[in-house]
Protein backbone atom coordinates (compact mmCIF):
# COMPACT_ATOMS: atom_id res chain seq x y z
CA UNK A 1 0.00 0.00 0.00
CA UNK A 2 1.20 3.31 -1.00
CA UNK A 3 0.61 6.67 0.89
CA UNK A 4 1.42 9.91 0.96
CA UNK A 5 3.25 10.93 4.48
CA UNK A 6 3.15 14.37 5.69
CA UNK A 7 6.08 13.88 7.55
CA UNK A 8 8.90 12.70 4.77
CA UNK A 9 6.60 14.92 1.73
CA UNK A 10 6.69 11.54 -0.07
CA UNK A 11 4.09 8.84 -1.29
CA UNK A 12 5.92 5.72 0.78
CA UNK A 13 5.46 2.15 0.82
CA UNK A 14 3.21 1.24 3.63
CA UNK A 15 4.91 -1.41 6.61
CA UNK A 16 3.75 -1.22 9.97
CA UNK A 17 5.65 -1.60 12.92
CA UNK A 18 4.12 -4.90 13.68
CA UNK A 19 3.09 -7.46 10.69
CA UNK A 20 -0.24 -8.45 13.03
CA UNK A 21 -1.62 -5.35 13.54
CA UNK A 22 -1.97 -1.95 12.11
CA UNK A 23 -2.07 0.85 15.08
CA UNK A 24 -4.18 4.44 13.74
CA UNK A 25 -5.04 7.25 15.42
CA UNK A 26 -7.23 9.84 14.31
CA UNK A 27 -8.47 12.79 15.74
CA UNK A 28 -11.78 12.75 17.68
CA UNK A 29 -14.45 15.83 17.35
CA UNK A 30 -14.65 18.85 19.48
CA UNK A 31 -17.86 18.34 20.67
CA UNK A 32 -19.47 21.53 20.96
CA UNK A 33 -21.27 21.50 18.61
CA UNK A 34 -22.57 19.44 15.51
CA UNK A 35 -19.93 18.31 13.44
CA UNK A 36 -20.14 20.25 9.77
CA UNK A 37 -19.96 18.67 6.40
CA UNK A 38 -16.58 19.63 6.31
CA UNK A 39 -15.66 18.05 9.31
CA UNK A 40 -17.12 14.81 8.39
CA UNK A 41 -15.01 15.27 5.08
CA UNK A 42 -12.13 14.14 7.42
CA UNK A 43 -13.88 11.13 8.95
CA UNK A 44 -14.88 9.73 5.91
CA UNK A 45 -11.54 10.04 4.43
CA UNK A 46 -10.29 8.21 8.07
CA UNK A 47 -13.13 5.56 7.32
CA UNK A 48 -12.16 4.63 3.93
CA UNK A 49 -8.47 4.55 4.84
CA UNK A 50 -9.29 1.77 7.68
CA UNK A 51 -11.50 0.48 5.94
CA UNK A 52 -8.81 0.05 2.80
CA UNK A 53 -6.38 -1.24 5.13
CA UNK A 54 -8.81 -4.14 6.11
CA UNK A 55 -9.32 -4.61 2.49
CA UNK A 56 -5.48 -5.40 1.69
CA UNK A 57 -5.52 -7.56 4.55
CA UNK A 58 -4.30 -5.56 7.67
CA UNK A 59 -5.75 -6.41 11.15
CA UNK A 60 -6.74 -2.79 12.14
CA UNK A 61 -6.60 -1.57 15.55
CA UNK A 62 -8.34 2.06 15.50
CA UNK A 63 -8.55 4.72 18.25
CA UNK A 64 -10.54 8.14 18.25
CA UNK A 65 -10.46 10.78 21.25
CA UNK A 66 -13.43 13.16 21.84
CA UNK A 67 -12.04 16.73 22.67
CA UNK A 68 -14.38 17.71 25.81
CA UNK A 69 -11.29 19.80 27.01
CA UNK A 70 -9.16 22.01 26.85
CA UNK A 71 -9.60 22.92 23.08
CA UNK A 72 -9.50 26.79 22.22
CA UNK A 73 -11.20 28.28 19.29
CA UNK A 74 -7.83 29.06 18.12
CA UNK A 75 -5.62 25.58 18.12
CA UNK A 76 -2.49 27.22 19.83
CA UNK A 77 -3.82 28.59 23.51
CA UNK A 78 -5.23 31.73 22.74
CA UNK A 79 -9.00 32.27 22.19
CA UNK A 80 -12.27 31.64 24.03
CA UNK A 81 -12.70 27.90 25.21
CA UNK A 82 -15.14 26.09 22.57
CA UNK A 83 -16.78 23.67 25.34
CA UNK A 84 -17.41 26.67 27.77
CA UNK A 85 -18.86 28.62 24.62
CA UNK A 86 -20.91 25.84 23.98
CA UNK A 87 -22.35 25.84 27.27
CA UNK A 88 -22.86 29.44 27.54
CA UNK A 89 -25.17 29.20 23.91
CA UNK A 90 -27.27 26.09 25.08
CA UNK A 91 -27.34 27.62 28.74
CA UNK A 92 -25.89 24.16 29.83
CA UNK A 93 -22.91 22.47 31.37
CA UNK A 94 -19.90 21.60 29.73
CA UNK A 95 -20.69 17.96 30.64
CA UNK A 96 -24.52 18.07 28.87
CA UNK A 97 -22.93 20.20 26.09
CA UNK A 98 -20.43 17.24 25.67
CA UNK A 99 -22.69 14.19 25.99
CA UNK A 100 -25.35 15.91 23.64
CA UNK A 101 -22.87 16.66 21.02
CA UNK A 102 -21.05 13.01 20.94
CA UNK A 103 -24.25 11.17 20.99
CA UNK A 104 -24.82 13.94 17.70
CA UNK A 105 -21.65 13.13 16.07
CA UNK A 106 -21.52 9.28 16.05
CA UNK A 107 -25.35 9.58 14.79
CA UNK A 108 -24.29 11.50 11.81
CA UNK A 109 -21.31 9.66 11.19
CA UNK A 110 -23.19 6.36 11.13
CA UNK A 111 -25.69 8.26 8.85
CA UNK A 112 -23.01 8.68 5.97
CA UNK A 113 -21.83 4.85 6.56
CA UNK A 114 -18.46 6.00 8.99
CA UNK A 115 -17.81 3.08 10.94
CA UNK A 116 -17.49 3.82 15.04
CA UNK A 117 -13.73 3.48 15.77
CA UNK A 118 -12.91 0.43 18.14
CA UNK A 119 -11.93 2.81 20.52
CA UNK A 120 -13.29 6.11 21.55
CA UNK A 121 -11.99 7.80 24.55
CA UNK A 122 -13.29 10.78 25.95
CA UNK A 123 -10.27 13.47 26.89
CA UNK A 124 -11.41 14.15 30.36
CA UNK A 125 -11.80 10.71 31.44
CA UNK A 126 -7.60 9.90 31.19
CA UNK A 127 -6.13 12.82 33.56
CA UNK A 128 -4.28 10.84 35.47
CA UNK A 129 -2.35 9.55 32.37
CA UNK A 130 -1.69 13.36 31.18
CA UNK A 131 -0.50 14.32 34.65
CA UNK A 132 2.38 11.78 34.86
CA UNK A 133 2.95 12.42 30.97
CA UNK A 134 3.63 16.20 32.17
CA UNK A 135 5.89 14.84 35.16
CA UNK A 136 8.23 13.37 33.09
CA UNK A 137 8.63 16.03 30.55
CA UNK A 138 9.20 18.48 33.42
CA UNK A 139 11.55 16.11 35.31
CA UNK A 140 13.39 15.66 31.84
CA UNK A 141 13.88 19.06 30.96
CA UNK A 142 11.81 19.48 27.87
CA UNK A 143 8.71 21.42 30.02
CA UNK A 144 8.62 24.69 32.23
CA UNK A 145 6.52 26.25 35.06
CA UNK A 146 5.90 29.68 34.67
CA UNK A 147 2.65 31.54 35.85
CA UNK A 148 1.71 28.74 37.48
CA UNK A 149 1.11 26.87 33.94
CA UNK A 150 2.96 24.24 32.76
CA UNK A 151 4.64 24.80 29.28
CA UNK A 152 6.11 22.24 26.73
CA UNK A 153 9.95 24.11 25.62
CA UNK A 154 9.62 23.41 21.83
CA UNK A 155 13.71 24.67 21.69
CA UNK A 156 14.14 21.01 23.94
CA UNK A 157 13.44 18.72 20.76
CA UNK A 158 15.09 18.77 17.41
CA UNK A 159 13.06 19.38 14.13
CA UNK A 160 10.14 20.63 15.65
CA UNK A 161 8.93 21.78 12.48
CA UNK A 162 9.26 19.10 10.30
CA UNK A 163 6.06 17.91 9.81
CA UNK A 164 4.82 21.42 8.74
CA UNK A 165 8.03 21.61 6.43
CA UNK A 166 7.94 25.48 7.67
CA UNK A 167 9.83 27.59 9.48
CA UNK A 168 9.35 29.90 12.64
CA UNK A 169 9.24 32.66 11.11
CA UNK A 170 7.04 31.54 7.81
CA UNK A 171 4.59 30.40 10.64
CA UNK A 172 4.27 33.51 11.85
CA UNK A 173 3.86 35.67 8.80
CA UNK A 174 1.32 32.55 7.99
CA UNK A 175 -1.15 32.43 10.91
CA UNK A 176 -0.35 35.00 12.93
CA UNK A 177 -4.07 34.93 14.79
CA UNK A 178 -2.22 31.45 15.95
CA UNK A 179 0.72 33.49 17.71
CA UNK A 180 0.20 33.66 21.40
CA UNK A 181 2.64 36.25 22.30
CA UNK A 182 2.28 35.36 26.63
CA UNK A 183 4.83 36.79 28.05
CA UNK A 184 4.97 34.03 30.45
CA UNK A 185 6.42 31.37 27.58
CA UNK A 186 10.34 31.37 26.53
CA UNK A 187 9.18 31.36 22.78
CA UNK A 188 5.98 32.19 21.34
CA UNK A 189 5.08 28.38 19.95
CA UNK A 190 5.46 26.80 23.49
CA UNK A 191 2.67 25.49 24.14
CA UNK A 192 0.42 24.51 27.20
CA UNK A 193 0.84 20.98 29.25
CA UNK A 194 -1.48 22.07 32.00
CA UNK A 195 -3.21 25.36 33.22
CA UNK A 196 -3.74 26.11 36.49
CA UNK A 197 -4.22 30.14 35.87
CA UNK A 198 -7.70 29.91 33.60
CA UNK A 199 -8.92 32.44 31.92
CA UNK A 200 -12.21 31.68 32.37
CA UNK A 201 -14.15 32.57 35.25
CA UNK A 202 -16.67 29.46 34.75
CA UNK A 203 -13.94 26.95 34.04
CA UNK A 204 -15.80 23.76 35.01
CA UNK A 205 -14.07 20.68 34.23
CA UNK A 206 -10.70 21.35 36.53
CA UNK A 207 -9.18 18.38 38.45
CA UNK A 208 -6.37 18.36 40.85
CA UNK A 209 -2.63 18.34 39.96
CA UNK A 210 0.77 18.38 41.44
CA UNK A 211 1.03 22.10 39.86
CA UNK A 212 -2.52 23.01 41.48
CA UNK A 213 -6.45 23.19 40.28
CA UNK A 214 -6.62 23.11 36.26
CA UNK A 215 -7.11 21.17 33.14
CA UNK A 216 -4.66 20.20 30.17
CA UNK A 217 -4.02 21.41 27.19
CA UNK A 218 -5.64 20.20 24.19
CA UNK A 219 -3.02 18.62 22.42
CA UNK A 220 -1.62 16.33 24.71
CA UNK A 221 -4.64 14.59 24.74
CA UNK A 222 -4.03 12.76 22.08
CA UNK A 223 -0.47 11.90 22.72
CA UNK A 224 -1.81 10.37 25.58
CA UNK A 225 -4.92 8.50 24.86
CA UNK A 226 -2.66 7.04 21.81
CA UNK A 227 -0.42 5.95 23.44
CA UNK A 228 -2.48 4.36 26.54
CA UNK A 229 -4.51 2.20 23.65
CA UNK A 230 -2.08 2.23 20.63
CA UNK A 231 0.93 1.72 22.59
CA UNK A 232 4.76 3.36 22.59
CA UNK A 233 4.80 2.95 18.34
CA UNK A 234 2.18 4.21 16.26
CA UNK A 235 1.42 3.09 12.30
CA UNK A 236 -0.47 6.30 10.79
CA UNK A 237 -2.01 9.26 12.80
CA UNK A 238 -4.41 11.18 10.59
CA UNK A 239 -6.51 14.33 10.75
CA UNK A 240 -7.65 17.70 8.42
CA UNK A 241 -4.82 19.56 7.20
CA UNK A 242 -5.12 22.06 9.48
CA UNK A 243 -4.26 19.86 12.30
CA UNK A 244 -0.47 20.10 11.29
CA UNK A 245 0.06 23.01 13.04
CA UNK A 246 0.50 23.55 15.79
CA UNK A 247 -1.71 20.31 16.86
CA UNK A 248 0.25 16.82 15.75
CA UNK A 249 3.43 18.97 15.52
CA UNK A 250 2.85 19.72 18.93
CA UNK A 251 1.84 15.81 19.44
CA UNK A 252 5.07 14.78 17.79
CA UNK A 253 6.98 16.97 20.13
CA UNK A 254 5.59 15.66 23.49
CA UNK A 255 4.90 12.17 23.08
CA UNK A 256 8.84 11.60 21.44
CA UNK A 257 10.06 13.32 24.56
CA UNK A 258 8.07 11.45 26.94
CA UNK A 259 9.24 8.13 24.95
CA UNK A 260 12.60 8.69 24.36
CA UNK A 261 12.32 7.34 20.35
CA UNK A 262 10.05 8.06 17.08
CA UNK A 263 6.33 7.59 17.76
CA UNK A 264 4.39 7.56 14.34
CA UNK A 265 5.85 6.85 11.18
CA UNK A 266 2.88 7.63 8.79
CA UNK A 267 0.90 10.98 8.94
CA UNK A 268 -2.24 11.50 6.80
CA UNK A 269 -3.88 14.69 6.42
CA UNK A 270 -7.34 15.60 4.43
CA UNK A 271 -7.48 18.54 2.63
CA UNK A 272 -10.76 20.90 3.22
CA UNK A 273 -14.02 21.09 2.10
CA UNK A 274 -14.74 24.59 1.85
CA UNK A 275 -18.07 26.45 0.30
CA UNK A 276 -17.84 29.20 -2.07
CA UNK A 277 -16.67 31.62 0.26
CA UNK A 278 -13.81 29.80 1.42
CA UNK A 279 -13.42 28.46 4.53
CA UNK A 280 -16.65 26.48 6.26
CA UNK A 281 -17.88 27.57 9.46
CA UNK A 282 -20.03 26.58 12.01
CA UNK A 283 -21.06 30.03 12.88
CA UNK A 284 -20.87 32.19 9.87
CA UNK A 285 -22.93 31.18 6.63
CA UNK A 286 -25.35 28.54 6.56
CA UNK A 287 -24.37 25.64 8.96
CA UNK A 288 -24.17 22.32 6.98
CA UNK A 289 -25.00 19.53 8.78
CA UNK A 290 -25.92 16.43 8.08
CA UNK A 291 -29.60 17.02 8.97
CA UNK A 292 -29.79 20.24 7.10
CA UNK A 293 -28.83 18.24 3.92
CA UNK A 294 -31.81 15.70 5.00
CA UNK A 295 -33.95 18.77 5.78
CA UNK A 296 -33.54 19.15 1.89
CA UNK A 297 -34.58 15.82 1.09
CA UNK A 298 -30.68 14.64 0.09
CA UNK A 299 -30.01 11.04 1.81
CA UNK A 300 -26.46 11.80 3.18
CA UNK A 301 -24.99 9.03 0.90
CA UNK A 302 -25.00 11.17 -1.82
CA UNK A 303 -22.39 13.50 0.40
CA UNK A 304 -20.26 10.63 0.59
CA UNK A 305 -20.36 9.58 -2.78
CA UNK A 306 -19.70 13.58 -3.45
CA UNK A 307 -16.82 13.47 -0.92
CA UNK A 308 -15.35 9.88 -2.60
CA UNK A 309 -15.22 11.66 -6.39
CA UNK A 310 -11.99 13.68 -5.48
CA UNK A 311 -8.95 12.68 -3.59
CA UNK A 312 -8.79 13.01 -0.21
CA UNK A 313 -5.85 15.47 -0.63
CA UNK A 314 -7.59 17.69 -2.86
CA UNK A 315 -9.46 20.52 -1.47
CA UNK A 316 -13.24 20.36 -2.53
CA UNK A 317 -15.77 23.21 -2.85
CA UNK A 318 -19.64 22.03 -1.81
CA UNK A 319 -22.47 23.82 -3.51
CA UNK A 320 -25.85 22.83 -3.57
CA UNK A 321 -25.33 21.98 -8.15
CA UNK A 322 -22.34 19.74 -7.15
CA UNK A 323 -24.17 17.88 -4.57
CA UNK A 324 -27.32 17.31 -6.76
CA UNK A 325 -25.20 16.22 -9.92
CA UNK A 326 -23.33 13.76 -7.27
CA UNK A 327 -26.98 12.48 -6.15
CA UNK A 328 -28.18 12.12 -10.07
CA UNK A 329 -24.89 10.24 -11.21
CA UNK A 330 -25.31 7.65 -7.18
CA UNK A 331 -29.13 7.70 -8.10
CA UNK A 332 -28.49 6.36 -11.64
CA UNK A 333 -25.75 4.14 -10.34
CA UNK A 334 -27.83 2.49 -8.00
CA UNK A 335 -30.52 1.97 -10.72
CA UNK A 336 -27.99 0.03 -12.81
CA UNK A 337 -26.68 -1.72 -9.95
CA UNK A 338 -31.09 -2.55 -9.21
CA UNK A 339 -31.40 -4.34 -12.38
CA UNK A 340 -28.43 -6.65 -12.07
CA UNK A 341 -30.01 -6.90 -8.71
CA UNK A 342 -32.89 -7.90 -10.31
CA UNK A 343 -31.85 -10.49 -13.05
CA UNK A 344 -29.50 -12.96 -11.48
CA UNK A 345 -27.80 -14.94 -13.52
CA UNK A 346 -24.95 -17.51 -13.74
CA UNK A 347 -21.94 -18.34 -10.99
CA UNK A 348 -19.80 -16.10 -9.71
CA UNK A 349 -16.72 -16.43 -12.00
CA UNK A 350 -13.84 -16.62 -9.28
CA UNK A 351 -10.75 -15.50 -11.70
CA UNK A 352 -13.10 -12.72 -13.02
CA UNK A 353 -13.92 -11.71 -9.06
CA UNK A 354 -10.44 -11.68 -8.02
CA UNK A 355 -9.05 -9.80 -10.93
CA UNK A 356 -11.47 -7.08 -9.92
CA UNK A 357 -10.45 -7.37 -6.61
CA UNK A 358 -6.89 -7.00 -7.47
CA UNK A 359 -7.91 -3.68 -10.00
CA UNK A 360 -9.39 -1.90 -6.62
CA UNK A 361 -6.50 -3.21 -4.34
CA UNK A 362 -4.21 -0.90 -6.99
CA UNK A 363 -6.78 2.01 -6.63
CA UNK A 364 -6.24 1.80 -2.69
CA UNK A 365 -2.32 1.11 -3.27
CA UNK A 366 -2.71 4.33 -4.95
CA UNK A 367 -2.26 7.10 -2.17
CA UNK A 368 -6.33 5.65 -1.37
CA UNK A 369 -7.19 7.24 -5.19
CA UNK A 370 -11.90 6.81 -4.28
CA UNK A 371 -12.25 8.11 -7.74
CA UNK A 372 -10.03 5.78 -9.04
CA UNK A 373 -12.40 2.90 -6.65
CA UNK A 374 -15.26 4.07 -8.24
CA UNK A 375 -14.28 3.96 -12.23
CA UNK A 376 -13.34 0.15 -10.78
CA UNK A 377 -17.04 -0.06 -10.33
CA UNK A 378 -18.36 1.30 -13.38
CA UNK A 379 -16.34 -1.20 -15.03
CA UNK A 380 -17.68 -4.14 -13.53
CA UNK A 381 -21.19 -2.63 -14.54
CA UNK A 382 -19.67 -2.84 -18.09
CA UNK A 383 -17.85 -6.13 -18.28
CA UNK A 384 -19.26 -8.94 -20.35
CA UNK A 385 -19.60 -11.19 -17.51
CA UNK A 386 -22.59 -12.59 -15.34
CA UNK A 387 -24.76 -10.81 -13.30
CA UNK A 388 -23.94 -12.84 -9.86
CA UNK A 389 -20.09 -11.66 -10.56
CA UNK A 390 -21.00 -8.56 -11.02
CA UNK A 391 -22.78 -8.59 -7.47
CA UNK A 392 -20.25 -10.55 -5.58
CA UNK A 393 -17.63 -7.72 -7.14
CA UNK A 394 -19.83 -4.99 -5.70
CA UNK A 395 -20.52 -6.47 -2.65
CA UNK A 396 -16.26 -6.46 -2.26
CA UNK A 397 -15.81 -2.65 -3.06
CA UNK A 398 -18.85 -1.59 -0.89
CA UNK A 399 -17.01 -3.15 2.18
CA UNK A 400 -14.84 0.04 1.63
CA UNK A 401 -16.64 2.60 -0.30
CA UNK A 402 -19.97 1.99 2.06
CA UNK A 403 -22.47 3.99 -0.79
CA UNK A 404 -25.09 0.87 0.27
CA UNK A 405 -24.62 -0.75 -3.23
CA UNK A 406 -26.82 -2.96 -2.86
CA UNK A 407 -29.26 -1.83 -0.52
CA UNK A 408 -28.79 -4.75 1.68
CA UNK A 409 -28.95 -2.41 5.28
CA UNK A 410 -31.27 -0.14 4.10
CA UNK A 411 -31.69 2.51 7.23
CA UNK A 412 -34.64 3.87 8.74
CA UNK A 413 -35.58 6.83 7.17
CA UNK A 414 -34.61 9.90 9.60
CA UNK A 415 -37.58 12.34 10.76
CA UNK A 416 -36.01 14.83 8.36
CA UNK A 417 -36.10 13.02 5.61
CA UNK A 418 -39.86 11.60 6.08
CA UNK A 419 -41.14 15.57 6.70
CA UNK A 420 -39.18 16.98 3.48
CA UNK A 421 -41.01 14.32 1.42
CA UNK A 422 -44.74 14.65 3.30
CA UNK A 423 -44.16 18.58 2.66
CA UNK A 424 -44.05 17.80 -0.78
CA UNK A 425 -46.70 15.63 -1.29
CA UNK A 426 -48.79 17.70 0.54
CA UNK A 427 -47.65 20.51 -1.86
CA UNK A 428 -47.98 18.40 -4.48
CA UNK A 429 -51.63 17.67 -3.77
CA UNK A 430 -52.37 21.62 -3.34
CA UNK A 431 -50.96 22.14 -6.89
CA UNK A 432 -53.44 19.47 -8.22
CA UNK A 433 -56.41 21.02 -6.35
CA UNK A 434 -55.89 24.13 -7.83
CA UNK A 435 -55.06 22.53 -11.72
CA UNK A 436 -51.78 23.59 -11.51
CA UNK A 437 -50.16 20.21 -12.98
CA UNK A 438 -46.95 21.55 -14.15
CA UNK A 439 -46.11 22.21 -10.98
CA UNK A 440 -47.10 18.95 -9.46
CA UNK A 441 -45.12 17.30 -12.30
CA UNK A 442 -42.35 19.06 -11.05
CA UNK A 443 -42.64 18.19 -7.42
CA UNK A 444 -42.93 14.29 -8.79
CA UNK A 445 -39.80 14.99 -10.98
CA UNK A 446 -38.13 16.95 -8.13
CA UNK A 447 -38.51 13.53 -5.67
CA UNK A 448 -37.95 11.20 -8.50
CA UNK A 449 -34.05 13.05 -9.16
CA UNK A 450 -33.57 12.08 -5.17
CA UNK A 451 -34.89 8.36 -5.43
CA UNK A 452 -37.99 9.00 -4.00
CA UNK A 453 -40.74 7.41 -6.00
CA UNK A 454 -44.40 8.37 -5.40
CA UNK A 455 -47.71 6.54 -6.13
CA UNK A 456 -51.57 8.26 -5.96
CA UNK A 457 -53.57 5.22 -4.64
CA UNK A 458 -56.84 5.21 -3.68
CA UNK A 459 -56.13 5.64 0.28
CA UNK A 460 -53.84 8.65 -0.70
CA UNK A 461 -49.83 9.02 -2.01
CA UNK A 462 -47.30 6.80 -1.06
CA UNK A 463 -43.71 7.45 -1.22
CA UNK A 464 -40.76 4.56 -1.65
CA UNK A 465 -37.21 5.82 -1.31
CA UNK A 466 -35.53 3.30 -3.60
P1 LIG B 1 -12.77 19.78 15.40
O1 LIG B 1 -14.10 19.22 15.83
O2 LIG B 1 -12.78 21.26 15.19
O3 LIG B 1 -11.67 19.35 16.34
O4 LIG B 1 -12.44 19.19 13.98
C1 LIG B 1 -12.65 17.84 13.67
C2 LIG B 1 -11.89 17.44 12.43
O5 LIG B 1 -12.39 18.12 11.29
C3 LIG B 1 -10.40 17.74 12.47
O6 LIG B 1 -9.69 16.59 12.06
C4 LIG B 1 -10.21 18.87 11.49
O7 LIG B 1 -8.95 18.81 10.88
C5 LIG B 1 -11.31 18.60 10.50
N1 LIG B 1 -11.80 19.77 9.75
C6 LIG B 1 -12.07 21.01 10.21
N2 LIG B 1 -12.56 21.80 9.23
C7 LIG B 1 -12.61 21.04 8.11
C8 LIG B 1 -13.03 21.26 6.75
N3 LIG B 1 -13.52 22.44 6.35
N4 LIG B 1 -12.91 20.24 5.87
C9 LIG B 1 -12.42 19.04 6.25
N5 LIG B 1 -12.04 18.75 7.52
C10 LIG B 1 -12.12 19.73 8.44
ZN1 LIG C 1 -5.61 15.22 18.07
Amino acid sequence: MRLYNTLTKKIEEFKPYNDKEVTLYTCGPTVYHFAHIGNLRTYIFEDILEKSLEYVGYNVKRCMNITDVGHMSSDADTGEDKMIKGAIRENKTVYEIADYYTEAFFKDASKLNIRKPKITERASKHIDFYIKMIEKLLKEGYAYISNGNVYFDISKVKDYYALSGKNQEELIIGAREDVNYDIHKRNPYDFGLWFTVSKFANQDMKWDSPWGVGYPGWHIECSGISINYLGEHLDIHCGGVDNIFPHHTNEIAQSEAYLGHKWCSYWLHGEHLNDATGKMSKSKGEFLTVSLLEEKGYNPLVYRFFCLQSHYRNQLVFSYEALDKASSTYNKLLNKINIIKNNTDGIVEEDVLNNYKNKFKEAINNDLNTSLMITCLYDILKENVNNNTKIEVIKSYDQVLSLDLLNDNKKELSSDLIKYIEDKINERALAKQNKDYVKADLIRKELEEKNIIIKDTREGTKYEVI
